[in-house]
């Protein structure tokens, strides 16, 4: 999961993508830049092994 690393919101989507690298806006505080902030998701471990399954 990918957190802005201004404001810590996971509303953060990608603007633009390429050779360059990603370009990342943030839809809460407007950030707008390549560097992000990856977090692991908090899923529990029952929910974790669902989505593995398929
Ligand atoms: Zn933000």
């Amino acid at each position: 999961m990918l957190c802005c690393p201004s404001c810590k919101s996971a509303e953060i989507f990608v603007e633009t993508g390429g050779f360059t690298g990603m370009i990342y806006r943030c839809k809460r505080c407007g950030y707008r830049g390549a560097l992000v902030v990856e977090v692991d998701e908090d899923i529990p471990e029952a929910e974790r092994k669902k989505r593995e399954d398929g």
